[in-house]
């Protein structure tokens, strides 16, 4: 008789057992598929974790992460609940629970064992894992991806100087040429009309120089200690009226604690005219144009953003290529964003774009 009740509860204990292990496995099978989002491999394990507890189909599991919650349904009706914390690097970043639902035939309210709390221990060591892991995963991939962009950028700089440079020298023959000619008396009047179109050509493409080489070498420029915040201002008056007849509002959020920076004003103001001339164009009905500084360590960061349609993830490439433009032929050529690409990066600063809150572009230079 004892020798059968001490079989029996070996065989629980085992069946205990394999249960936590099946457990532990089906998470690490689940966060193994790359292809899964993060999201969509919490939300399985929160289903699944209720399968290793007494009662499975009482139980349900919840795992919080960032304020971000996936559970089984009705976990809100759980009577009782134990939970994990989730450290990650050392940082509380949420908790995984499980919960028993009242119920059942007796309407017993279920009680935990010890194991359960240490399984759902090690459910929770493990999901910080994950999560630790896929982090890191995605800050290897978009510091990979900024190297390419780098990279890319820095070779079509290297092509877009070197043709910038040998257009220069005939450009500038062109526009001498024609300005002499133009000096003749007697000229026909079809004559000297068709001299003028050459002189605008030939200025256009010289401003298309120009802003080639800006993009190429943006750093050559005169640096000054400026107020970032008061050049804001300053700018702001540029486009404010142009702003207000498309119904767009400036909203600056400057913190006052800014220092000085080491920067071409002229440029600097280029950068903020380009980024908020795209920003308002991006807002044909109308909308908000915000631009926010802030000191970060020993950066200083500018934001400039809007709540126009954004930019679709597949563009975001090719974004600050020289001539990508997505505009009618007479509303752009495709060259702002480079010229201010080539002037943050001479600045020895950075500039990405991702969502604003308000659902279009955001620039952080
Ligand atoms: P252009 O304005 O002449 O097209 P840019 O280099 O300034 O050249 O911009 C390149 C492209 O980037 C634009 O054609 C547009 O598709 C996209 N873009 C830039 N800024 C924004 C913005 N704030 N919102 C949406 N799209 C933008």
């Amino acid at each position: 008789m004892a020798r059968t009740r001490s079989t029996t509860a070996v065989k629980a204990a085992l069946r205990e057992r394999v249960k936590e292990l099946t457990c532990l496995y089906s998470m690490a099978q689940h966060s193994a598929d790359p292809a899964r989002t993060l999201d969509a491999v919490l939300d399985n394990i929160a289903r699944s974790l209720p399968a290793a507890w007494r009662f499975p189909g009482a139980a349900r599991g919840r795992i919080e992460l960032d304020g971000r919650r996936f559970e089984s349904p009705d976990f809100d009706a759980c009577a009782v609940t134990q939970e994990a914390a989730i450290r990650i690097r050392g940082r509380l970043r949420g908790r995984v629970c499980v919960g028993y639902r009242p119920g059942g035939r007796t309407g017993r309210i279920r009680a935990f064992l010890p194991e359960e709390q240490r399984l759902l221990d090690e459910a929770a060591r493990q999901l910080s894992l994950i999560v630790e892991r896929r982090e890191v995963q995605a800050e290897q991939e978009a510091i990979r991806a900024r190297l390419h962009q780098a990279d890319r950028l820095a070779t079509i700089g290297q092509m877009a100087s070197g043709m910038a440079h040998e257009l220069n020298e005939p450009l500038g023959s062109i526009l001498g040429f024609a300005q002499l000619i133009g000096k003749t008396k007697r000229l026909p009047p079809q004559a000297r009309a068709d001299l003028r179109k050459i002189e605008a050509a030939a200025l256009h493409a010289r401003d298309i120089i120009r802003k080639l080489m800006l993009f190429a070498r943006g750093g050559s420029g005169c640096r000054a200690r400026v107020d970032l915040n008061r050049l804001i201002e300053e700018a702001a008056s540029l486009w404010t009226i142009r702003g207000e007849e498309e119904h767009v509002r400036t909203v600056c959020e400057l913190d006052p604690a800014q220092p000085a920076i080491w920067a071409d004003p002229g440029q600097m103001k280029q950068v903020l005219v380009n980024l908020a001339v795209n920003a308002i164009q991006a807002m044909p009905d109308g909308g908000t144009l915000r631009i926010a500084t802030r000191r970060d360590g020993a950066w200083t960061e500018m934001t400039v953003s809007d709540s126009g349609g954004g930019i679709p993830e597949a563009t975001k490439p090719r974004l600050f290529d020289p001539f990508f433009t997505t505009k009618e032929v007479n509303e752009g050529v495709g060259l702002g964003l480079s010229v201010v690409h080539g002037i943050v990066a001479g600045h020895g600063g950075t500039i990405g774009v991702e969502r604003s809150p308000a659902g279009g572009a955001l620039f952080r230079v």
